[in-house]
Order: structure tokens, then C-alpha cells, then sequence
């Protein structure tokens, strides 16, 4: 028998929380953001869920050409753009639309032969920092894109920052205010299609504000059942649901006496007598190192705490809130667990100092998983 972990990836959730972040902006066109292998799902087996999107975006070339292999024959968004000149021959003939972000991208699509006009997304530094022409530059990035031949559309396109930050209590500025008002001020005249919102912008504010929501939006972490608010908000508040479940089996259990020690370090010292559950998953499996005890995993469909460090193939697991569990019970470490029960990513997350994003990306190889 296999090590009993398992990843399920829950394709009719996936569909669900596509249609949950469309229904925030019905009128524009959505963006499935399936970059780092869809966050970690695997781009195979997240298309299915996936199909109802209105175009796919990424950024490694090997995921566009994976796109493309699977049939998909609507657009492809290059969310980083061309990393070199050559890039340009695979967006020709793959057609990928591809950001633009600075000087040298035009450059190269100014020299690139191409039979047919690319789709170019220009990206406006708003104030994030990271990518994209600054206010100043970017109405002369927009004229010489407009006087090129390989050019057929240009898409105006920000990213905020801190689209998850405020309260959204009446009379506290957004987080997106600020970057709102440089993208509005650097794009009055310009004409062509805007995108802005990421998964938290779409929820948030999308529904009520046509400049935010605009004509495309680009959801991520919100297709892939994590608030991208949390903890302000849970994927409850926002109807969304778990993509992703990690869940493995009881081992082994241990009967501890007060003083005894679990796991390296012997960071754990049981103050009770205490029945404790041993884990087939640990940080080799992409289980997070950094979570405590106190850390919530269900055993069995019953909520309990991880007790001591996560070593590379285990963890230990207190047994109290389960006085039925034995070897072989089923433990969910994130996602959905046995007769409806939930354990949002976000919650694991939270305990171990990160986001949803980096639990889901980090799921391990040797990990097997499969859609359902
Ligand atoms: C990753 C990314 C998104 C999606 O962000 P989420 O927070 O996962 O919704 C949108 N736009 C760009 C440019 C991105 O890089």
C-alpha cells in the first residue's frame, strides 16, 4: 500500500469560485490567473474547473505552451511579458498576448516579424513598484506601441498593492485609492481596454465601481477556495470553496504521561495525561515547518491542534477532541475533510505565519494527487 497522503483537487469547486468571482463583475471578461502551475494544482488537472474563463493567464512560457496543448484555443496572457526577443517567434505562433512593462519589450516587438499583430497588455507602474512604466513614461510607451505594425490592440493595465488592506468601513479610504487616481490620471486619454483588479479588488470592490472593475479582471487566489482577505473575511463570507485538500491517515498513536516530550527539539511537554496521533505528512510533502502547536487540522472530521515541530514526514497531532481515533482515521491537513467538514487553507496559513498562496504552491512531488 502506498503512503496513505493524498492532494485531491476538486474540479467542480474550481468552477464554482470562477463563477463566484464572475459574478462580481458580470459584465467584464475574466482572467483565470493559472500562473506557478495554478497555484500549485496542477495546470492539467485545474483546466476542467477552469473552462469557464474567458482567457488564461500566466507567465512561464512552458505553461503557456501547456495551455495551448490542452485544446485551449481563447486568449493566453503573458502576465510578465517577454523575457527576451526570442520569446516573441512562441507568441506568434501561439498567439499569447503578452504585458509590456518596459523599454527593451518594444524594442524587440518593433524588430519581430510576424505575420499576424500581437495583443500587447501596457503596464502602468501605479505605484506597487514592481512592474511597469512610470506615470511619466508611460504615454510615449502607449504612442510608440500605437505607430507599430506587429501591435493590433493595447490593454491599459495596473496592479494594486493593497487591495486586501482596509477595514471597508464607510468614510476610511481604500487600499486602492491611491494607485486608482495614478492609473485614471496616466490613462484619461489613452483609449483601449483597462484591467486592474486582482482576486481582492474583484470581490471587494469590483461589484460597485465601474473604473475598478473595468474590462477585464484577473482573479487568482479566489478560484483556488482562499480569501484573499483573510482574516478579515473566510472563504464562507465570499462563497467560495476548498480546490484544494491535503489529507493523509493516523500511523501510529502514542499515550503520553505529563512531563513526556513530543518530536525534535522536544518542543512539546504533555501537562496531562494525553493520547496523541502520528501523521503520514510533513514539510517533504510541503506541510508548512513554521506551524506551532495550537496549529487546526481535523482528525476523523474533528477539529484538534497539531502538538510539537513538523518534522519532514510527520507531524504529531493531539488526540483529545477524538477519543475514537485510531490508526488509519483520516486527517485533513487543509481543505475538505470526511461528512462536509472544512479546514480553510487560510487557517492553516494564518497559524504558520504565511498566506494560502504559498501552502498551495509549495504542495510537494511526491505528494500523489488527483482531480475529483
Ligand atoms: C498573480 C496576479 C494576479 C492574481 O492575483 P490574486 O491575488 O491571486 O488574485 C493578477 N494580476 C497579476 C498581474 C498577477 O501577477
Amino acid at each position: 500500500m502506498p503512503r496513505p497522503i493524498e492532494a485531491v483537487i476538486h474540479t467542480e469547486a474550481l468552477a464554482h469560485n470562477l463563477r463566484r468571482a464572475r459574478a462580481h463583475a458580470p459584465d467584464a471578461r475574466v482572467w483565470a490567473v493559472v500562473k506557478a502551475n495554478a497555484y500549485g494544482h496542477g495546470i492539467e488537472r485545474a483546466y476542467p474547473g477552469l473552462l469557464g474563463a474567458d482567457g488564461f493567464a500566466l507567465l512561464d512560457l512552458d505553461e503557456a505552451q501547456r495551455i495551448r496543448a490542452l485544446g485551449w484555443r481563447g486568449p493566453v496572457l503573458l502576465l510578465e511579458g517577454c523575457f527576451d526577443a526570442r520569446d516573441l517567434e512562441l507568441c506568434s505562433r501561439l498567439t499569447l498576448w503578452h504585458t509590456v512593462h518596459r523599454e527593451a519589450q518594444i524594442d524587440w516587438l518593433a524588430a519581430h516579424k510576424t505575420q499576424q499583430p500581437h495583443q500587447v497588455f501596457l503596464k502602468l507602474n501605479s505605484g506597487m513598484n514592481r512592474l511597469g512604466f512610470t506615470p511619466a513614461a508611460y504615454r510615449s510607451a502607449w504612442l510608440r506601441l500605437s505607430g507599430l505594425t506587429q501591435v493590433e490592440g493595447i490593454t491599459l493595465m495596473t496592479h494594486f498593492a493593497d487591495a486586501d488592506a482596509d477595514t471597508g468601513e464607510a468614510g476610511v479610504p481604500r487600499g486602492i485609492d491611491r494607485q486608482l487616481a495614478v492609473f485614471e490620471a496616466a490613462t484619461r486619454d489613452l483609449s483601449g481596454d483597462r484591467t486592474l483588479c486582482n482576486s481582492a479588488a474583484t470581490l471587494r470592490y469590483a461589484p460597485h465601481d465601474d473604473a475598478v472593475r473595468a474590462d477585464w479582471v484577473r482573479p487568482g487566489i479566489a478560484l483556488y477556495g482562499s480569501a484573499p482577505d483573510f482574516p478579515a473575511r473566510g472563504i464562507a463570507d465570499w462563497d467560495l470553496q476548498p480546490t484544494m485538500t491535503l489529507r493523509s491517515e493516523l500511523i501510529a498513536t502514542q499515550d503520553l504521561q505529563p512531563g513526556d516530550t513530543v518530536g525534535y527539539g522536544s518542543r512539546y511537554t504533555a501537562d496531562r495525561p494525553m493520547r496523541i496521533g502520528i501523521v503520514a505528512c510533513g514539510y517533504a510533502d510541503g506541510y508548512p515547518r513554521s506551524a506551532p502547536t495550537g496549529t487546526p487540522v481535523l482528525v476523523d472530521g474533528v477539529r484538534t491542534v497539531l502538538v510539537g515541530r513538523v518534522s519532514m514526514d510527520m507531524v504529531t497531532v493531539d488526540l483529545a477532541p477524538v477519543p475514537k481515533a485510531r490508526i488509519g482515521s483520516e486527517v485533513t491537513l487543509w481543505g475538505c475533510g470526511p461528512a462536509g467538514t472544512v479546514l480553510p487553507i487560510d487557517e492553516v496559513a494564518r497559524a504558520a505565519g504565511t498566506v494560502g498562496y504559498e501552502l498551495m504552491c509549495a504542495l510537494a512531488l511526491r505528494v500523489p494527487t488527483h482531480p475529483q
